[in-house]
């Protein structure tokens, strides 16, 4: 096969990713790449590192990033740039997307993500499982959206945050650089950058 495929990160992340891309890109070879756990199979591909992934014979090859730390994302994201790899997208049949969705690429879109109108999404932002972002939204680069988190309408996340697995983000607010939202957390006010917020309404836990 001339086309070969690398799922970044052959952990939790990937084996839920893994699906979504064999079922979309039926013409390609698909492998994890993983730079600690390569030699071996997982769920049935082979798990190679990033040196063996560039020494591979295939005339295209493409990446889909999975793994949920975005700082990691960002500095994988710009190893593949570097190397002009380009990024693919993974989208699985149940996402919904409405009118006027600008997406970035490499995006990881799980199973019942909905994303509704007038939203733009910056690259490679990972949307895990039921989580949502709602109208006229805007999302920087390498967000990410653990299971079940719940962006409301006009709500800013800047790049890199990550908005933790159950949160909510009111209407509105702001979040700002490498932020992090807390599991469950209920944010009610803007978050400024490098800051971490817990609980209900959510509080300033720390700062980095
Ligand atoms: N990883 C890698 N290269 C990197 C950073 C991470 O291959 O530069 C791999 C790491 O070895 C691990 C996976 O990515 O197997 C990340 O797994 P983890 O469980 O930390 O995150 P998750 O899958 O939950 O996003």
């Amino acid at each position: 096969m001339n086309k070969l495929i690398g799922v970044y990160g052959a952990s939790g992340c990937g084996v839920g990713i893994m699906p979504l891309i064999r079922e979309q890109y039926l013409d390609s070879k698909i492998v994890f790449i993983d730079d600690k756990k390569s030699n071996g199979l997982l769920n049935g591909h082979q798990i190679i590192d990033w040196a063996e992934f560039l020494e591979e014979s295939s005339k295209q090859k493409f990446v889909s990033i999975a793994i949920a730390n975005p700082e990691i994302r960002k500095a994988l994201s710009e190893k593949c740039m570097k190397h002009s790899i380009p990024l693919i997208e993974a989208c699985a049949s149940s996402v919904v997307k409405m009118d006027n969705v600008e997406l970035g690429d490499g995006a990881c879109l799980s199973p019942f993500v909905t994303l509704t109108s007038n939203i733009r999404i910056g690259l490679c932002f990972h949307a895990n499982l039921y989580s949502f972002i709602e109208h006229d939204s805007v999302i920087g680069d390498y967000v990410t959206l653990a299971p079940g988190a719940k962006v409301n309408g006009n709500v800013l996340i800047e790049d890199c945050a990550f908005i933790g697995a159950g949160a909510i983000i009111r209407q509105g607010v702001s979040i700002g650089k490498r932020a992090v939202v807390g599991m469950g957390a209920v944010v009610v006010r803007d978050v400024p950058a490098d800051t971490t917020v817990v609980g209900n309404p959510a509080k300033i836990l720390g700062k980095r």
